[in-house]
């Protein structure tokens, strides 16, 4: 998942009034937020975004079993055919999540 950066209208803390903000996620961590007016920006440490990752983690993998179980049983040969691919890429996945909560 790439750096991703949406539009959205919020209170400025600087300019006192409702503008324009850029918001920039990191996996699906809020990592930044920016100003479009007056270029203020608040971001979030890396270790609080590290902390918020590794506390959710468990959880997602918890939810990944869920869904592969399903999957299996619903449509064990497209899942079997499908597996290779995801053994290769779900590590790459997830350090690329890692390296952008991270950086
Ligand atoms: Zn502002």
């Amino acid at each position: 998942m790439a750096m991703i950066a949406c539009q959205t209208e919020l209170l400025c803390f600087r300019c006192g009034t409702v503008t324009t903000h850029t918001i920039m996620y990191a996996s699906m961590y809020i990592k930044c937020t920016v100003c479009n007016r007056c270029s203020f920006a608040i971001e979030k440490p890396a270790t609080t975004l590290m902390k918020q990752y590794v506390h959710d983690l468990p959880k997602r993998a918890f939810a990944l079993s869920l869904r592969l179980k399903g999957e299996a049983l619903s449509h064990p040969i497209l899942f079997a055919s499908s597996l290779p691919k995801r053994m290769i890429y779900k590590p790459i996945e997830l350090t690329r999540e890692l390296a952008e909560v991270c950086l």
